[in-house]
């Protein structure tokens, strides 16, 4: 049986844990060649053991990531069909206390970082015949809770800079879709989900009464990178398990 992305050459940021190694991994599955990005010293050699999936080291948000992350996949696959911005941060804290620093990386990781690589693709997804930007945002990109200025505003800016590139780019044949997570455990929350007490309530939260797994935000992706999606384009896909149902 041949795989939903059989030859397609695919880029996964933050594929060294959570969503983006579940993801990695499920695309090399159904047949994707697979740049697996994420930072140094992160394990991502040892998270991936698929021959489809090559590892590479970066730091989404430095000077000249975007540029060496699209190079990598055009000198290792000779062609670019999937760009899956999926690496995030969280650092939340107070309005009225959050440091310059606190700001800056979570917009850099998560806003900034994302449209120089989706800027740094386009020439080379407009030579593809199934073109796809894909970007984690967050249902935290249309909700909100304390502490997530910073959050909120770089995932409701990975939806708007969606929503813009799907407009432009619609005439070349690419879709631009983001992922709306809603509880998931994966390394950004384990450490909250370890307590026992906060993983039953954000739980039972979830219409479907449990925490997400990566692989229910992987299969995600994976419809939307896929041929299935192919009318699809500018939309923010939700899989929450219907956390964000009610008030
Ligand atoms: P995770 O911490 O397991 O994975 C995130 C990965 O991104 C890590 O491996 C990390 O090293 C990498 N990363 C961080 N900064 C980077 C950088 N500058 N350059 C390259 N890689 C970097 O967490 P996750 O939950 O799998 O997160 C994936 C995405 O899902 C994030 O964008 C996050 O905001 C989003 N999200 C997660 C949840 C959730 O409940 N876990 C909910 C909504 C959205």
């Amino acid at each position: 049986m041949t795989g939903r992305l059989e030859g397609r050459a695919a880029i996964v940021t933050g594929a060294a844990s959570g969503i983006g190694q579940a993801t990695a991994d499920l695309f090399a599955r159904e047949g994707a060649m697979v740049l697996a990005v994420d930072l140094p010293g992160k394990g991502l050699a040892e998270a991936h053991d698929h021959a489809y999936v090559t590892p590479f080291e970066a730091d989404v948000a430095a000077d000249g990531a975007a540029e060496r992350i699209i190079g990598k996949a055009i000198e290792t696959f000779g062609k670019l069909d999937i760009l899956y911005n999926n690496a995030g941060v969280s650092r939340n804290a107070l309005a009225e206390v959050m440091t310059d620093e606190q700001w800056d990386i979570t917009l850099a990781v998560n806003l900034t970082g994302p449209y120089k690589l989706c800027r740094a693709a386009i020439p080379h997804l407009k030579e593809s015949p199934a073109p796809r930007i894909i970007s984690t945002a967050s249902v935290m990109a249309r909700m909100t809770d304390y502490g997530l200025s910073a959050y909120c505003a770089s995932k409701a800016g990975v939806a708007g800079m969606t929503r813009t590139l799907a407009l432009e780019l619609g005439k070349f044949g690419i879709t631009c879709n983001y992922i709306e997570p809603g509880a998931i455990h994966t390394g950004m929350t384990g450490a909250s989900f370890a307590d026992e007490n906060i993983a039953t309530i954000w739980a039972k939260k979830a219409a479907l009464r449990r925490l997400g797994q990566p692989i229910d935000i992987a299969r995600g992706a994976l419809f939307l990178a896929s041929d299935d999606a192919g009318f699809v384009s500018g939309h923010g896909l939700t899989v929450d398990g219907g956390l964000t149902l009610r008030t």
